[in-house]
C-alpha cells in the first residue's frame, strides 16, 4: 500500500468510531463504526463525510482509522532500567526498593535523558501524539529530572506534547520548605502536582497542603491512591473530600484506585458519588496492576485482576480512562508504550466490550481532556490529520494482532515509525 505523495488526497471507505467523531451525525453499526471518506489538506482535516464509492481517493476497504492516541499515566524517567536492576520478586515492595536502589545509584541527567528519549520514539512510533509523565522527585533527583524533562519537552514539541508531574509519598509534604519548593519548581516548569497518597492520619492535612499550593500556583492535581488490595485504604475519598473542602477549580487526575475494588458496596458508591461530584478523573494501569496485584509467594494463582471500577465510574459520568504507566522496570517487566496494547488489554480484563459503546474514548478523547489538549483524541473537520491507520476493519480484527505495520500519520503525511533497538541503551545497563 503507498501513501498518497501529496499534501491533499483523500482516503475513502475509511472505518471511523462515532463516539471519536464528535459533532458528525453518522449512520454507526452495532459497534459504533461508520464508514467515511476523509479530505486531508495541508496537514489538516478538511472534511469527514460519509463515504461515497466515488472513484480515486486512497481507498481503505473499510480499515479502521483512529485518532492518534493520549497516554495520561506514565513514567519515562523509570523506563527500560529493567535489565540492570529487575524486580526481586514481582512484588510492589520489591518494586519500591529496586526502583530506589537504581535512583540513587545511576539516574544521571545523561542515565535519564537517554531512556526518555528512547520511550518518546517508541511512543511516537506506535502512534501517541500527547504524554503525561510522573518523575521521581524525591531529593535530590528533581533537581536533575526536571530540567531534563523540560529539555526533553521541548525536543519533542510538535511530536509528542509532554507533560510532567512529580511524585513522591505524600508523608514527603511534611517537610514544609522542601514541598513549598517543590511547588515552585512544578509551576516554573508548568508541570502538574502529584504525590503518591496512602492512609496515614495526618493525610488530610497532607493534602490540605497540595491543594492549596496548587490553587496559589494555578497548577492540576495528579494523584497515585491506594495501588494496594488494602480494603483499610481509601485515600480516593479523601482527595475527593479535599476537592470538596478547597473548592479546586483545578483538574484531578487519580490513578490506580486498586483497593476500591476491594470494599463493601455501599461504601464504594459513597466514595464514587463524592468523585464524581468533585468531577475528579480517573486512570486505570490495568498491564502494571495485573503484573503487581495478588502477586503471591505461596505458590498459589492469583485471583483478581487488580484494577479498579471503571465500570461504575462511569456510570456516575467519571471521566476515564486507561494507560500504559510503566514499561520494563520494577514495576512492570514488560510493555512498549504502545496504547493499542494498552487497549486491547483493557479491553480483556476491563471488559472493555459487549458493548464497546464509547470506551474507545478512554485512551483518546478522555485523557485529551484531563491534560487539556484542544482538539486531541478525535477526528474532526478542522482539526490535525494526526491518526493512526490499522489493518484491522472490526474490533475483532483489530484486538487479535499487534498491528505493527499500522501507518501513523501526523500533520498529514505517515512518519518513519522504525522502534528504536534496545542494544541502544546497552551501555547504560552495566
Ligand atoms: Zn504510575
Amino acid at each position: 500500500m503507498t501513501f498518497p505523495n501529496s499534501r491533499t488526497y483523500r482516503l475513502s471507505s475509511a472505518r471511523i468510531h462515532s463516539s471519536l467523531a464528535p459533532g458528525l451525525s453518522l449512520a454507526a453499526d452495532g459497534d459504533g463504526f461508520a464508514l467515511v471518506d476523509i479530505e486531508v489538506a495541508d496537514g489538516r482535516i478538511a472534511r469527514i463525510g460519509a463515504a461515497t464509492n466515488v472513484a480515486g481517493g486512497f481507498g481503505l476497504h473499510g480499515r479502521i482509522v483512529l485518532p492518534c492516541f493520549v497516554d495520561c499515566h506514565t513514567h519515562i524517567d523509570k523506563g527500560h532500567i529493567w535489565p540492570r536492576q529487575p524486580n526481586p520478586d514481582g512484588s510492589f515492595m520489591g518494586a519500591l526498593a529496586a526502583t530506589g536502589a537504581d535512583r540513587a545509584a545511576r539516574w544521571s541527567a545523561e542515565d535519564v535523558a537517554r531512556r526518555m528519549d528512547f520511550s518518546l520514539r517508541t511512543a511516537y512510533a506506535h502512534g501517541t501524539k500527547a504524554m503525561r509523565t510522573h518523575l521521581d522527585s524525591v531529593a535530590p533527583q528533581e533537581e536533575i529530572s526536571w530540567p531534563v524533562f523540560e529539555a526533553m519537552r521541548e525536543r519533542w514539541r510538535g511530536r509528542i506534547e509532554l507533560q510532567a508531574a512529580c511524585l513522591f509519598g505524600i508523608e514527603a509534604v511534611r517537610d514544609r520548605g522542601w514541598f513549598a519548593g517543590m511547588a515552585r519548581r512544578v509551576a516554573g516548569a508548568h508541570g502538574v502536582l502529584g504525590a503518591v497518597t496512602y492512609m496515614m492520619p495526618d493525610l488530610d492535612e497532607l493534602l490540605d497542603v497540595m491543594f492549596r499550593a496548587a490553587s496559589e500556583h494555578g497548577l492540576d492535581l495528579d494523584f497515585h491512591a491506594d495501588e494496594t488490595d488494602d480494603v483499610g485504604a481509601v485515600s480516593l475519598r479523601r482527595i475527593a473530600e479535599a476537592a470538596h473542602r478547597h473548592r479546586f477549580e483545578g483538574k484531578i487526575l487519580v490513578g490506580h484506585c486498586c483497593s476500591l475494588a476491594r470494599q463493601p458496596g455501599e461504601e464504594v458508591l459513597g466514595t464514587l458519588d463524592k468523585v464524581a461530584k468533585a468531577g475528579i478523573a480517573v486512570v486505570s494501569l490495568p498491564m502494571c496492576n495485573l503484573y503487581l496485584q495478588d502477586r503471591r509467594h505461596d505458590a498459589t494463582t492469583p485471583r483478581w485482576r487488580g484494577v479498579t471500577l471503571l465500570h461504575e465510574m462511569k456510570a456516575r459520568g467519571i471521566p476515564v480512562s486507561v494507560a500504559s504507566d510503566n514499561v520494563r522496570d520494577p514495576f512492570y517487566a514488560y510493555g512498549d508504550l504502545d496504547m493499542l496494547e494498552v487497549y486491547r488489554m483493557a479491553t480483556r480484563i476491563l471488559h472493555f466490550d459487549h458493548p464497546v459503546a464509547d470506551w474507545p474514548r478512554a485512551v483518546t478523547a478522555t485523557p485529551a481532556q484531563v491534560m487539556r489538549l484542544d482538539g486531541a483524541g478525535v477526528l474532526a473537520a478542522g482539526g490535525p490529520a494526526d491518526f493512526i491507520i490499522f489493518k484491522g476493519r472490526n474490533w475483532t480484527e483489530l484486538l487479535s494482532r499487534p498491528e505493527s505495520d499500522r501507518i501513523v500519520v501526523r500533520d498529514g503525511q505517515p512518519i518513519d515509525a522504525a522502534l528504536p533497538d534496545y542494544s541502544e541503551l546497552d551501555d547504560l545497563m552495566g
